[in-house]
């Protein structure tokens, strides 16, 4: 029986961990003794924002004829964030500015994205570790000078840890081990499917990409806890059957990381209501955005962008005068 199995599984498990000297036994007397053991499994996070690695030929077709990227920051890890940027576009023709060029210089280029990303760009992007680009996804590139169809290599990075030789001996962990890792606090939880990466030159951190952050609550510096979950059974990925499904209400807005009033706006108003993106807001079309005062809040620190199709009512332009809240 499987049920069977699974449980003994469970309780071999469960008795290996209360036998391995990384866990206190109950036995073990004085908190003190605990805390050091469970303090010392304690990583630093780093969240990677959406960038871009380029590969030589293509930062010369974006830049130009024997470009070099200027360092703007050394990374925790090795590597650097580039002064320089990329706006990476996706087959719903939307754009997102700004992706930032980390280096040195790959012999693939590399897209990697959040999934809040790739929903706003229409790209499907695999799970994968870095470099691993079988079956990634495409986008468009354009720079400065030139544009890149890059056919594949657009990617979310996987959750991984960057280790170094010592920690990977202090924790028993190898080269390519998966573990768990715990994240305290209100929107506390633990990430699965964590891999490990153990380098010569690695400082130990976590990285993982924005949403992953945003879900967890945490910033680079968070601090994090490996935990050893393999006493519990892996579980497969699974959907429901069609009528347990709850209903998508396509409210023609995007979820995710854009809370900009100005710019949700105005990607609503290119949007049918199906959600389908449409050509630019014609002026003409008689599609308006009225802001009114009770509006205001939203606004208080973007201010208020006004435009051939944005109406400001009169009570709310003098509620924004008196809330000092900036129109432009
Ligand atoms: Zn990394």
């Amino acid at each position: 029986m499987d049920t069977e199995k699974l449980i003994r599984d469970v309780v071999v498990n469960v008795m290996k961990r209360l036998q391995s000297p990384e866990v206190p036994q109950k036995s073990d007397s004085g908190q003190a003794n605990k805390q050091a053991k469970t303090s010392n499994r304690k990583i630093v996070c780093g969240v990677s924002v959406r960038h871009v690695h380029l590969c030589a030929q293509h930062l010369e077709i974006l830049f130009g004829k024997g470009y070099q990227l200027t360092k703007l920051k050394d990374l925790y890890n090795p590597g650097f964030a580039a002064k320089e940027t990329v706006t990476v576009v996706g087959p719903k023709l939307n754009a997102i500015q700004n992706v930032r060029i980390l280096g040195p210089l790959r012999d693939q280029s590399q897209v990697e994205l959040a999934k809040t990303d790739c929903v706003i760009l229409g790209i499907d992007a695999p799970v994968k570790p870095s470099g691993k680009l079988e079956g990634s996804s495409t986008a468009v590139i354009v720079g400065p000078k030139g544009v890149v169809h890059l056919e594949n290599g657009v990617i979310r990075a996987n959750r991984h840890i960057h280790m170094s030789v010592p920690d990977a001996q202090h924790f028993g962990i190898e080269d390519n081990m998966e573990v768990d890792v715990r994240v305290p606090g209100p929107k506390g939880l633990t990430f699965n499917n964590v891999q490990v990466r153990v380098g010569q030159d690695f400082k130990t951190e976590l990285h993982v990409d924005t949403d992953d952050g945003n879900a967890a609550d945490i910033v680079n510096g968070s601090l994090v806890e490996i935990v050893d979950a393999s006493c519990v059974a892996p579980i497969e990925a699974q959907k429901a059957d069609s009528q347990q499904i709850p209903p998508e209400i396509p409210d023609g807005s995007y979820a995710g990381e854009i809370t900009e009033a100005n710019v949700l706006k105005s990607i609503n108003n290119g949007l049918e209501k199906n959600g389908a993106p449409t050509r630019a807001p014609d002026p003409d079309s008689g599609k308006k955005t009225v802001i009114t005062a009770d509006d205001l809040d939203q606004y208080q620190d973007s201010g208020i962008k006004l435009g051939p199709h944005v109406i400001l009512t009169p009570l709310a332009r003098d509620e924004a005068k008196e809330r000092g809240i900036k129109i432009y």
